[in-house]
């Protein structure tokens, strides 16, 4: 299943950069060309970040929308099936991607407003 290993990979990214900083927030950028299936993320999120510090996590994704120029007559357009993309003016298929491949961490917000270092202070600070 690719999704899994998609969000997979973006757990152990974050894991491994942050260790065990319990994570408030992730953001994905995954754009409408990408091939990615976002509820399947969603789903897939739910299931790993289980017994991580990513557990308590809101899972936000960015969907940036397919955008494309015909190489023919110059068009650029949104692209809105993005198995069979085609230009809407000349039903070319001689395309040039613009945007909506990403596939990325795009945020990680993790709790509290900076990570606390082991034997720091701990006087509070005003919210
Ligand atoms: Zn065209």
């Amino acid at each position: 299943m690719h999704e899994l290993a998609i969000t997979q990979a973006a757990v152990e990214e974050i894991t491994r950069r942050l260790g065990e900083t319990p994570i408030r927030k992730v953001t994905l950028e995954i754009g409408a060309l990408s091939g990615v299936v976002v509820d399947s993320v969603r789903f897939c999120f739910e299931v790993i970040v289980d017994g991580t510090p990513l557990r308590d996590a809101v899972l936000e994704v960015i969907e940036p929308p397919g955008r494309a120029r015909c190489r023919d007559c110059a068009r650029e357009f949104t692209v809105e099936d993005p198995r069979i993309p085609l230009c809407p003016r000349c039903g070319g298929a001689n395309l040039r991607v613009l945007g909506g491949q990403e596939l990325r961490i795009k945020s990680v917000e993790v709790r509290g407003e900076c990570a606390q270092p082991a034997g720091a202070r701990t006087t509070p600070e005003s919210e």
